[in-house]
C-alpha cells in the first residue's frame, strides 16, 4: 500500500497574505505564495492521519477533497498548530446514509497524540472538545506519545517514531514515519547529532525566513543541516511572507525544494 503525502499549509503564523492583506515580499501573482498555516497529511488506504489542526484546515480539507481523518498528531501547543482542533466535528459524530451529522448519536472522538505537556495543555484550552458538555458529545480523545507506536490496522498501518527538539522555549515533537521527517517549527541545532534523522529520504523543515530566529530556522541553518544530515530530499515550510518562493528557490541547492499549499508526493 502506497502511503501519500500532502503539505495542507506552508505558511507561519500569520500566512501569506496577512489576514490584513499585506504580502511583504511575496510575490501576489504567484500561487505558490498563498500560503495557510501548516499542517500536513499522511494517507495509507483507509488511515488518514494529519499532523497538526491549523486554524485553516477546514478550507485545507475541502481543498485536498479529504473525507476522513482517523487521528491526529499534535507537534506542539502553540495557535497555529492547534486552533481548528473544533472543525474536527464532522469526523467524530455519525452521520446518516445522506451524509447528514447527527449531532445528538453518540460521538467517536477522534484520537489525538502529543507530548504530555502538549496534551495537557490542549486539554487546558480546548476543554470542550475532550469531553461532553451540556448536550455536546466529545470531538477528540487524548493520546501520549511514545517513542515509537504504530497507528492504522494491518496493510495501512504506519509506524512512527518520535523525538522531541526545541523551538524557542517551547519543546517540539519531530515525528519520523517512512524515513521521513516532519519539523515544521524548530531551531534546535543539536537535531545534527541525533541518530534517529540520519538516512532519511526527506526531511520536511522550517524555514521561516534567511538568518533564522530565537524560536525558528532560517535557510541559512537548513542549509547547514542538509550538508550535514544529508536527507535524499529537503522541503522548506512555515514559511513567512517576506520568503517568496522564486527567488528562494533559486537559492537552494539541487535536493531541496520550497514547499507550497497542496505539495503531494508518494513517501
Ligand atoms: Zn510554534
Amino acid at each position: 500500500m502506497k502511503t501519500k503525502f500532502i503539505i495542507l499549509g506552508c505558511g507561519n503564523s500569520f500566512g501569506t497574505p496577512r489576514i490584513d492583506g499585506y504580502w511583504g515580499k511575496s510575490k501576489k501573482d504567484n500561487s505558490k505564495n498563498f500560503r495557510t498555516r501548516c499542517s500536513a497529511l499522511i494517507i495509507k488506504g483507509s488511515n488518514s492521519v494529519l499532523i497538526d489542526t491549523s486554524p485553516d484546515i477546514r478550507i485545507q480539507l475541502i481543498k485536498n477533497k479529504i473525507k476522513n481523518i482517523t487521528s491526529v498528531l499534535y507537534t506542539h501547543e502553540h495557535s497555529d498548530q492547534t486552533n481548528g482542533i473544533f472543525e474536527l466535528r464532522p469526523f467524530a459524530f455519525e452521520k446518516n446514509k445522506k451524509n447528514k451529522i447527527n449531532f445528538w448519536s453518540k460521538s467517536k472522538p477522534i484520537n489525538v497524540y502529543g507530548s504530555k505537556k502538549t496534551i495537557s495543555l490542549l486539554k487546558r484550552r480546548f476543554d470542550y472538545c475532550f469531553r461532553k458538555i451540556d448536550i455536546y458529545p466529545p470531538i477528540v480523545r487524548a493520546n501520549f506519545i511514545r517513542k515509537s507506536f504504530n497507528l492504522g490496522k494491518g496493510i495501512n498501518t504506519i509506524k512512527f517514531k518520535t523525538i522531541e527538539a526545541k523551538h524557542g522555549n517551547v519543546s517540539v515533537t519531530i515525528y519520523i514515519f517512512n524515513k521521513t521527517a516532519y519539523l515544521s517549527d524548530c531551531n534546535d541545532l543539536s537535531i545534527i547529532n541525533k541518530k534517529e534523522l540520519n538516512n532519511l529520504n526527506l526531511m520536511i523543515i522550517d524555514c521561516l525566513n534567511i538568518k533564522g530566529g530565537r524560536a525558528h530556522f532560517g535557510l541559512n541553518q537548513c542549509l547547514m543541516i542538509n550538508q550535514i544530515l544529508k536527507p535524499k530530499k529537503m522541503i522548506l515550510t512555515n514559511m513567512h511572507y517576506e520568503m517568496d518562493y522564486n527567488s528562494l528557490s533559486k537559492r537552494l541547492p539541487k535536493n531541496m525544494v520550497v514547499a507550497f499549499d497542496g505539495l503531494k508526493f508518494n513517501l
